[in-house]
């Protein structure tokens, strides 16, 4: 690929790119050829006019310049791959075999954005279900061939564009929620033998989370015989789990009607009882349960992100505190805690002070059992800190 337009960028601007980090900042250009097609692809180069990769330009965004192949080092010319639709190839086969050790689920994301050399491109696999995001301009371009690429490698029955992030207004781009091929249904997959109803086009993200499939099997240790409480259960993926591992109860909230109906027909597909969802605000749920003096021995608290500008981010810890602090007064002596975080903003560390913070106010302390991660097929590209946004801990309440 020689013969495409020419970003040049100012002056040592090329470090963060040859650290790993692929993306360009419109600040940090300093000319661009004369004729080109906005979000069509490009040869980056250093001001020395030395090339450093290949990607795609949005003039519209911030984040102008986001590169799909980084040289090792600055060269002559740019010969890595011939053309676009050998790239796209060689990521996405890349992509698929690092996947290939993950087991026991038929709910794989083969594709994680930036994290696998495809930035603004998500793919997830339901069964024979593929689910796809876009999110940027330059990656909307390329649907085409990345679709026949998926098309070949993972042999889909039905493709379904969920392409409705917010960052896609900043690209330019609408919202497009739309079937490629065949049709879109529920689905049901299985997670480490277990049952899972999921409904790319109805429910959130693009249907599961699957980021959390490392977490849930962290309960086993924990639950047996123990009554639990799963806030924000969406349909209740940690819930099916404690009660898999023997929990002698659970009760779930959440206040999506769709997520709460989802969450019984899960929960009773996998023939488990002693369980009560609540369809309600969490908030609410906790002031009640503390006034009726409910108890639990271990409480799960996966909120959606409530930070996500710097802007925001202290009224997201004072959210985490008040929510580590009214879960806290549920919890049985030396009860367990998992909580969680998705918000970029908020740090491992903020979490854990969060619930330190709280606990100390009760007059406990907490002991860390472990940290959590988001699952090994969103993988976090340490050169990249926006691919790490899921933390989570397990605290034991002393
Ligand atoms: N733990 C889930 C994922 C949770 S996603 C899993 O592993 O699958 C966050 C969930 O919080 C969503 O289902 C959303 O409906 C719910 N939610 C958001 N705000 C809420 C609130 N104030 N009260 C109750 N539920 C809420």
């Amino acid at each position: 690929m020689q013969n495409l337009p020419i970003v040049k960028l100012k002056p040592k601007e090329e470090d963060r790119v040859l650290k790993g980090h692929p993306w360009v900042y419109d600040n940090e250009i300093a000319e661009i050829s004369e004729e080109y097609e906005n979000g069509g692809l490009f040869i980056f180069k250093t001001s020395e006019d030395l090339c450093l990769g290949v990607g795609y330009l949005n003039e519209q965004s911030v984040i102008t310049g986001r590169l799909l192949d980084v040289l090792k080092k600055p060269a002559e010319t740019y010969d890595n791959y011939a053309t676009i639709e050998a790239l796209l190839e060689d990521k996405i086969g890349k992509a698929i075999k690092k996947r290939e050790k993950i087991k026991n689920t038929d709910a794989i994301r083969y594709i994680y954005s930036e994290s696998d050399s495809l930035p603004g491109l998500v793919l997830d696999m339901y069964g024979k279900t593929a689910v796809i995001q876009i999110t940027t301009l330059g990656m909307d371009k390329l649907k085409d061939t990345v679709v026949k690429i998926i098309e070949e490698k993972l042999k889909p029955k039905n493709i379904y564009e969920k392409s409705i992030s917010s960052s896609r207004e900043k690209e330019g781009l609408e919202k497009v929620e739309k079937v490629i091929k065949g049709s879109i249904k529920p689905v049901i997959i299985k997670e480490n033998g277990l049952d899972f109803y999921v409904d790319p086009a109805g429910g959130s993200k693009t249907g599961f989370y699957l980021d959390q499939r490392d977490n849930r099997e962290k309960l086993k240790a924990y639950v047996e015989g123990k009554d639990v409480l799963d806030l924000f259960c969406y349909t209740g993926g940690f819930a099916v789990y404690a009660l898999h591992y023997g929990a002698k109860s659970v009760k779930l909230v959440d206040s999506s009607e769709q997520a709460t109906q989802m969450t019984e027909k899960n929960l009773e597909h996998n023939n488990l009882s002693e369980f009560c969802v609540v369809k309600s605000d969490v908030f609410e749920e906790l002031k009640s349960m503390n006034t009726a003096g409910e108890k639990y021995d271990v409480i799960i608290i996966d909120p959606p992100p409530f930070s996500r500008g710097k802007t925001e981010k202290k009224g997201g810890l004072k959210g985490y505190f008040d929510l580590h602090l009214k879960a806290m007064r549920l919890l049985n002596e030396g009860g367990i805690l998992f909580t969680f975080s998705c918000s970029q903003n908020i740090s491992m560390a903020e979490l854990i002070q969060s619930a330190k913070d709280a606990a100390r106010k009760l007059h406990h302390k907490v002991e860390l059992k472990s940290q959590l991660f988001q699952a090994k097929d969103h993988p976090y590209s340490t050169a990249i800190p926006e691919t790490f946004y899921l933390k989570g801990a397990i605290l034991k309440i002393v």
